[in-house]
């Protein structure tokens, strides 16, 4: 089943150190190289695009000027402490006892769940690891969650129900360059991964890349088929084609019956989902549905890819169903050339998600639920399995209980920025404002770290050591490149310090990057993904290792079910999927749909990128698209101020009329921060299965706005 890995990892060269992108999940390679401008002056850093399969020597902007996040005059280099309502510089004695003391009196007076921490997709899976670890073994609490909550979970949650384990994308995304047909169903690669478009060209040269987006976005500008349906409609969409594959008579039979089950149940559905009535839902002709399920038929090799358009909704998890009943219909997951997978956002997205820092689950992918897996991991710690807490509350619940009677009284985040990250931002930001002691460790005073009581600075990317899973569920070696800024720590120095300091024995909790890793490795042994025979030795010698890797003499598993699914009879599941449509649909009072997303020279909060002079000037604000004629009709125009309203509160920024917009449509990137956050009006409407909040599709109106309203003065 194993096939040959792809391109290895270039070892570190005399011209500087192979590394990684510090952003987002498509992980591009890079080398950093370090000099002084003279003998005595501090060393900077500069980063260049380097050979890798992700991103074939490509950079975008934000990788590009990566290094200046290094020495930016806003990184934090002494811990913080909050007095007299003002943050004053502390020593990391001073800041460590009085966190240990402050947690520790909390969970005396309150229990163990008193304190909650919350966690980050873009830290490494050292760190995700030791969080879990750190939670369950040295604080005894069930309250950890992490920001991938919501961007991963609905994605993650369809693959298991189908296929029996997630790993975004089950293949190299190398042989993205032979499809014929590509379906992009809520990505905007062109803006978020732009090195990723190189694996796109093959099906747009066939005239075979179909994106699916309410936007005309430049993806969508560049694909040879876009289709634009409502705002959360996408899974009307998906059914919409799997019945004009059905009736059309393009079913691959052979591969349903001998690969998957569940086809009859999931038909009953979409048998009252003929084309025209979905036509009615989405707005997408019936005459393109039909298009599209030939294209699948029609060609060798396909793929279907979602993304975050598809999957942040309060029925992401049925949405992406949709979509894998579609390729399965098409007989595409588990064949050479073929497939389905989910664009991974953040930097370890895949990593994040996999070991341990997410409410129910233990390292490798395992059920904190399953004895079996309690005994294992338990085993590795050297706890007591009964020990280790049941699951506790997923991201939003847990933001959303943040000093109420049963909440958590104390919270520690690292890496996330929730103020300008959770749906209904300020409703968070209430919630953190009533905790009894809020601590974060972070590279720069993000909206979240001006909040806290103590803030940590934390070294980042290139400068420790760590590894990642990219979204093919490839594992990475980031290397250190160049010393932290004196008084910096690492988040497992962080852990470490706190750990004993709460009692737990001494080299319980590894400072050692590596030696973390290799404890994960015990850890995930044997779980759904097993990295027992990923070592630092082989990312080192330049393998390409695709988990599951269950020993150190398995080349790794580029290919994930070309033989058999991971349900125990080996087939795949279609899973039944109904539309319902946004949990907040338009109405008189708000007549418009608001979505958000990202644009290409900011990353998440923004917390980081906003401090990166080139980024900055290139797009140094929020924005609010919509039609003109949607525009004029709210007393508008190109460049005023508008507030987009909804029931949970207002986002202030300019118009920029964009004709190719639907008129019932108005969309706001999410980077921003204070009045402009597009998290202000967000629903947190949460999905059933996975806990995602509906980021994408809100009831909404816009208004003219005053100049005061923009930094949240309003
Ligand atoms: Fe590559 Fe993503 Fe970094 Fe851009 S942000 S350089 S696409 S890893």
């Amino acid at each position: 089943m194993t096939l040959t890995a792809v391109t290895p990892t270039e070892p570190s060269t005399e011209t500087g150190t192979a590394t990684h992108c510090p952003y987002c999940a498509l992980q591009c390679g890079m080398a950093i190289t370090t000099e002084a401008s003279a003998p005595a002056e501090p060393v900077s850093a500069r980063v260049a695009p380097r050979e890798f399969p992700a991103n074939g020597g490509g950079l975008c902007q934000k990788g590009w000027t990566s290094a200046s996040l290094l020495d930016s005059p806003a990184r934090l280099t002494t811990p913080l402490i909050r007095t007299d309502g003002e943050l004053r510089p502390a020593s990391w004695d001073e800041a460590l006892d009085l966190i240990a003391d402050r947690l520790t009196a909390l969970q005396a007076e309150h229990g163990a769940d008193a304190v909650g921490i919350f966690g980050g997709g873009g830290l490494t899976n050292e760190k995700c690891y030791l969080l879990g670890k750190f939670a369950r073994v040295a604080l005894g609490t069930s309250q950890i969650d992490y920001n991938g909550r919501f961007c991963m979970s609905s994605a993650a949650a369809g693959g298991m129900k189908a296929f029996g384990v997630d790993r975004g994308m089950p293949f190299p995304m190398t042989d993205l360059a032979e499809a014929d047909v590509i379906v992009l169903v809520g990505s905007n690669p062109a803006e978020t991964m732009p090195p990723f478009l190189r694996h796109l060209q093959g099906a747009a040269a066939k005239g075979g890349l179909v994106v699916v987006d309410p936007r005309r976005t430049p993806t969508a500008e560049q694909a040879s088929v876009h289709l634009a349906p409502a705002p959360g409609t996408d899974l009307a969409l998906a059914l919409g084609v799997l019945h004009a594959t059905v009736a059309d008579g393009l079913l691959d039979d052979p591969y349903v019956r001998d690969r998957t089950s569940g086809f009859d149940e999931t038909w009953r559905i979409v048998a009252g989902y003929w084309p025209e009535h979905v036509e009615r839902i989405t707005g997408v002709s019936a005459a393109d549905q039909r298009r599209l399920a030939h294209l699948l038929a029609g060609a060798r090799n396909a793929y279907v890819l979602t993304a975050r358009g598809a999957e942040q909704h309060a029925t992401g998890v049925e949405t992406v169903s949709a979509w894998i009943n579609l390729a399965l219909a098409h007989g595409l997951p588990g064949r050479a050339g073929s497939g389905y997978g989910c664009l991974t956002g953040q930097g370890n997205g895949q990593g994040g998600r996999e070991h341990g820092q997410k409410a129910d689950q233990l390292p490798g992918y395992r059920k904190l639920t399953d004895p079996a897996a309690r005994e294992h991991v338990a085993g590795v710690w050297g706890v007591d399995p009964d020990s280790l807490p049941a699951p506790g509350r997923s991201a939003y619940e847990l933001l959303d209980a943040l000093g109420e009677p049963d909440g958590p009284k104390g919270l520690l985040v690292f890496g996330s920025n929730v103020v300008v990250s959770a749906p209904r931002s300020q409703h968070v930001a209430d919630r953190l404002a009533s905790l009894d002691f809020l601590v974060t460790a972070d590279l720069v005073l993000s909206e979240t770290s001006a909040m806290a009581d103590v803030v940590l600075p934390v070294t980042q990317w290139a400068e420790e050591d760590g590894t990642m899973t990219n979204l093919e569920g490839r594992v990475l070696l980031r290397r250190k490149a160049i010393d932290p800024p004196d008084g910096v720590r690492s988040d497992l120095d962080v852990l470490a310090g706190l750990a004993e300091r709460l009692g737990q024995p001494a080299g319980r909790f590894s400072t050692d990057a590596e030696t973390v890793f290799d404890e994960l490795r015990l850890a995930s042994a044997g779980g759904p993904a097993d990295y027992a025979g990923v070592s630092y030795d082989r990312l080192r010698a330049g393998e390409a290792l695709f988990w599951p890797v269950p020993d150190t003499e398995h080349p790794g598993t580029p290919r994930m079910f070309l033989d058999a699914f991971a349900h125990p009879d080996g087939r795949a599941r279609f899973v039944p999927a109904r539309h319902t449509g946004p949990a907040e649909p338009p109405d008189a009072e708000f007549p418009l749909l608001a979505t958000t997303g990202r644009v290409l020279q900011h990353y998440q909060s923004g917390a980081q990128t906003r401090v990166v002079a080139e980024l900055v000037d290139a797009v140094p604000e929020a924005y609010v698209e919509v039609h003109p004629e949607t525009a004029e009709r709210a007393g508008l125009a190109e460049g005023q101020l508008a507030a987009v309203e909804s029931r949970r509160g207002l986002v202030t920024a300019r118009i920029r009329c964009v004709p190719s917009l639907r008129p019932d449509v108005v969309f706001v990137p999410f980077h921003f921060p204070d009045g402009q956050r597009a998290n202000l009006i967000t629903n947190p409407a949460l999905d059933p299965t996975s806990r995602m909040p509906e980021f994408k599709v809100c009831a909404a109106r816009i208004v003219p706005a005053a100049e005061s309203e923009k930094d949240g003065e309003s």
